[in-house]
């Protein structure tokens, strides 16, 4: 029988006391979906999805449920089933009329109350303060929300202080089911145009919200708040906060992290900071101090190659250089450099014999249009075929790798 209020078929035990685990219900229907077994029961103690937060999870007569939908009206226990054998199975036995034992996996539903409750304290003290209201909440693992005015720093900040000040008040946490008469006269904060009958959670002295979800008894068991992000949305204010055991064992993360940056610093745990800063500026300036080195270096090696290419007769066609602990934008600079003062082809190589090496060949740009000109897409295939390793391009520039030692390439590059 369709209970007026909430729509449904089941008893919503949870609504009136979200601390039972247990309980017995009679099934009232059943659909079997993609291996699953959907079974709506006379009552419950699982909150299906609902308002931004997921469906509980448990298990009843001793099969996994994954999650509570609220399917067209009607509240469905989803029970994953391990084999389609163990479908057929299970839809003999469970069929309407029958009697089942479920529980719910507590803890989950613990840590989501925690969150939700939280995010009922937060708005309830923005709307109080400020008149916002929430227009948006998702419950994962954190609890995201949106008010639907601007929030500064220091003001989320202070919001923050209260919610942990309530939270050591230990004030009820309440639930009514107020008729629409009664309703009309209360001020409570409403996301939805009710449409169905109306179940309110309080906060004593904070709050008063209309919601469908498991309530806690009392703001002490939301443990702690923590806002985790604040950032501007649609021209109000999208906070992510975290609370209860979740907070905390982010807590517990940050201080093993914070314990390893001690470590790492070498500073005590309030100077971690500003060790770390020094850190970074200390790392900046080396940054830059190594770029004007390799800058420095890369023009020394353009230098002695230009020594070689202007040395007189005899200069070859290709010339071949090593900057063994180069990075491939030093040689590329030598090449570019030295290119615009030599006819032939310049293969810069780093690395080292044992790991091998990896080069880089150009030559000035026109050049390859010359008749005796050498290809070299063909030297690349040249030095694939000598050294192995692989390498391709264009008529400009090559690169590839030489798995070879420098000897073996000098030979090579002597011909
Ligand atoms: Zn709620």
């Amino acid at each position: 029988m369709k209970n007026e209020r909430t729509g449904c078929n089941t008893v919503l035990l949870y609504e009136a006391d979200a601390y039972i685990k247990t309980f017995q219900g009679k099934i009232l229907s059943v659909l079997e979906k993609e291996g699953k077994l959907y079974l709506e029961l006379s009552e419950t103690v699982f909150f299906p999805e609902g308002g931004g937060q997921n469906g509980d999870r448990g298990r009843i007569e001793g099969y996994e449920v994954i999650d509570t939908k609220k399917i067209d009206g009607r509240v469905y226990h989803i029970l994953e089933m391990p084999s389609q054998e163990e479908t057929e199975k299970a839809a003999e036995i469970l069929k309407p009329g029958r009697t089942v034992s479920g529980e719910v996996d507590f803890a989950l539903r613990f840590r989501r109350m925690q969150n939700h409750i939280a995010e009922h304290l937060f708005c309830g003290i923005a709307n109080k303060r400020f008149g916002y209201d929430n227009v948006g909440f998702h419950l994962s693992d954190v609890v995201t929300f949106d008010l639907d005015g601007p929030l500064t720093e220091e003001e989320v900040s202070s919001i923050e202080d209260a919610c942990n000040k309530a939270i050591w008040e230990n004030v009820p946490v309440t639930v009514s089911f107020p008729s629409p008469e009664e309703a009309e006269t209360l001020p409570f904060r409403s996301k939805l145009e009710l449409s169905e009958g109306i179940r309110l959670v309080g906060i004593e002295g904070y709050d008063l919200c209309a919601c469908c979800a498991p309530a806690l008894h009392s703001t002490g068991e939301i443990g702690i708040v923590k806002v985790l992000d604040r950032m501007p949305h649609r021209g109000g204010t999208r906070i992510t906060l975290i609370a209860g055991e979740d907070a905390w064992k982010d807590y517990r993360n940050i201080d093993f992290q914070m314990g390893e940056l001690m470590k790492i610093f070498s500073a005590k745990r309030e100077k971690v900071f500003e060790a770390a800063s020094e850190f970074a500026a200390k790392t900046q300036e080396m940054h830059l101090e190594n770029t004007e080195l390799k800058k420095q270096i890369t023009g020394l090696y353009a230098e002695n190659l230009l020594k070689e290419i202007h040395s007189g007769a005899n200069v070859p066609t290709k010339i071949c250089f090593f900057m063994k602990d180069a990075d491939e934008a030093q040689v590329r600079n030598v090449i570019n450099r030295c290119v615009k003062e030599y006819d032939g082809i310049l293969a810069g190589f780093r690395g080292n014999d044992s790991e091998g090496y990896r080069y880089v060949c150009g030559r000035r740009e026109g050049l390859e249009k010359e008749p005796k000109a050498l290809s070299l897409r063909m030297l690349a295939a040249r030095m694939k075929e000598a050294f192995g390793g692989s390498g391709g391009g264009s008529e400009i520039m090559i690169q590839g790798s030489a798995p070879a030692r420098e000897a073996v390439i000098r030979e090579f590059f002597a011909d």
